[in-house]
């Protein structure tokens, strides 16, 4: 995972998240988004984010998703490893 090329985004929320610039798409378990990318938050942590093309935005999957009350933490461990 060392010399990955970077790219600093910011969210909707103003956090700032990186993600690499040569990426593949992840699908969530929860719901049918299959346009997610993972991305590394300041503190370190994984976390899933599409563009909305709509708002012209990236949002954290973890408020924009239909499911995510339902969360199962191993649905989203699955997607981690197949990254
Ligand atoms: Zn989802």
């Amino acid at each position: 995972m060392n010399n990955i090329p970077m790219k600093l985004i910011t969210l909707d929320t103003g956090a700032e998240v990186t993600i690499p610039i040569r990426f593949e798409y992840a699908k969530c378990n929860g719901c049918s988004a299959d346009d997610l990318i993972w991305a590394t938050t300041k503190n370190g942590k994984s976390m899933p984010i599409r563009y909305d093309t709509i708002k012209g935005v990236w949002i954290s999957h973890f408020s924009d998703c239909p499911k995510a009350n339902g969360f199962r933490k191993s649905a989203w461990l699955l997607l981690i490893n197949k990254w």
